[in-house]
This record gives C-alpha cells, structure tokens and sequence, in this order.
C-alpha cells in the first residue's frame, strides 16, 4: 500500500512511521508512507503557504497554489483523496475496512483554518473527521487513520487473527483480557481463562463482550442481536446453540 501525505509539518510523523509495528511495516516494504511538505512548492519568496481569508475572519487559510503544486507532484491525478477535516465524515471499522482495500491513496493535511476550498472542489477531495472536536492541525488525525487502516493490511501486525478478534471487527466490543501472574495483589484471573476448555472459554469472551457492548454501545448491541437468527451462505444457522443462550441471557429476555 502507498500513502502519499501532503503536509506543512512532515517531521510530525517521524514517530509514528518509524517506530513500533508501524515502523516494521514500512520496513518490510508491506507500507510506504512518502511525505511531501507543501512548502516546497510555495512561489512566495518566504515559502509562505497560507494567507488571510476573503470575506475577512480570523486565522489564515491555505492557498490553492502549493497544495495544487503538491498533489501534482505525488502524481494524485485519478487516486483517492483524503482531506482530514472536522467537517468530514467520522472515521469508522466500515471507512477503514474500504481503504485497506485500495492500493494507494494521497492524504492532505490543513493547518490553520483550514485550506482553499477549490482545491477540494477540482481534486473531488473526500473529508474525513477523526471526532467531534477541533485539532491545531491534520498532521495527527492523519496518523490515526494511517494507523487504523495499516493494521488491517496483510502482514502489518504479527498475527493475522489479532485484528479480526478486537473491538467492533466482530460488530461487539472485545472482552476483557489478562495475562501472567495468575494472582495480582488478591485479585484472581477469572477461573475459566485457565480452565483449558477451549468451548467455555470462547463462551466466557462472547458473553463479556456482549454484556460490555450493551452497557457501552446500546446501538451496536441492539444492530448485533437483530442478527442473531441469521443463516449462512450454506443455509446452516449463524449461531451454534450454546452461542444463542449466551446471547438470550445476555438479552434478559427472549426475542422473537
Ligand atoms: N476552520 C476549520 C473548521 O472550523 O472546520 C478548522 C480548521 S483546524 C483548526 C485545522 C486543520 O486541522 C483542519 O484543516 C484539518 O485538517 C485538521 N483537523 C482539525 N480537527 C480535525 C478533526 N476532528 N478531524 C480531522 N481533521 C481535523
């Protein structure tokens, strides 16, 4: 996978991209992160890349100019473009899952109050928002989503099963996990986790999970048990018998 990303901080994402599994990806050659800093291709004498906004307002804004420079440059004529922006849409599993699909995208980050709206018109840029809240810059959301979305890309994270078991891949919150000492200052390992009953087990983390997603996610709960009763493709049904008690109990009550 390539990621272009169109930046006025490149050194932002040292840590990120160098580090870690992240580090290791781009190592093996599974990512290339290329970073092109935009005031590179500022024609202003003091490499400025932002001035004031028409129609007056605080801040500055940055210009078409540089950007259109840079996205030229990295060659994003007919790729995805990625504009990080609170006005986007949210980042969630069902974006992530549609770009770890692709094979390369460009992603530009604002600073200031933002960039010229005609470049996101003549690139048909898409907006992306990390939350409900303002950053200082793109620079970190773009690191979250290169880093939700790496992960999902073969060969990124050690085992390739990890990914598939956490929070929300399932459509549920993960359960609760522990590891070694057995006993931490009086507090026990729930027994199960060390029965070697591999059926219990897995019952255990399904019930956690959905009793954690209930209390947490109500709507993911509510979207997750409305397809209890679903079939496979074969005809055979979703859920083994045991899988649909735990589900039931989990519910308080029975569902048509
Ligand atoms: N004036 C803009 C507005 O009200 O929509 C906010 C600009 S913000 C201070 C500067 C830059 O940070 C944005 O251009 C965007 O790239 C990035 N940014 C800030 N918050 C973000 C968020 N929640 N998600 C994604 N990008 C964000």
């Amino acid at each position: 996978m390539k990621i272009d990303v169109l930046t006025l901080f490149p050194d932002m994402f040292t840590p990120v991209t160098r580090q870690s599994m992240m580090g290791r990806a781009v190592e093996k050659g599974i990512i290339e992160i290329r970073l092109t800093d935009i005031r590179d291709f500022s024609n202003d004498r003091h490499n400025r890349a932002d001035d004031y906004p028409f129609g007056g307002g605080g801040g500055m804004v940055m210009m078409a100019d540089p950007i259109f420079g840079a996205l030229e440059y990295v060659g994003a004529e007919g790729r995805k473009l990625i504009y990080m922006s609170p006005k986007g849409r949210l980042l969630d599993e069902a974006k992530i899952k549609e770009l770890a699909g692709m094979e390369s995208f460009v992603i530009l980050c604002g600073h200031y109050e933002g960039v010229d709206q005609r470049v996101l018109d003549h690139w048909n840029a898409e907006e992306i928002s990390i939350g409900n809240y303002v950053l200082t810059g793109g620079e970190l959301p773009a690191m979250v989503l290169i880093d939700s979305v790496a992960r999902l890309v073969p060969g990124v994270l050690g085992n390739e099963n990890s990914a598939l078991d956490e929070s929300l891949y399932s459509g549920l919150l993960e359960h609760p996990q522990y590891t070694q000492p057995r006993e931490y200052r009086g507090m026990e390992v729930p027994e199960v986790l060390t029965s070697g009953n591999h059926r219990l087990i897995y019952l255990w983390k399904l019930r956690r999970s959905l009793e954690i997603t209930k209390e947490r996610r109500p709507g993911l709960f509510e979207e997750f048990v409305s397809h209890r009763n679903d079939l496979n493709e074969d005809g055979t049904k979703r859920f083994a018998k045991d899988e649909r008690k735990v589900i039931d109990e989990v519910c308080g009550k029975s569902r048509p």
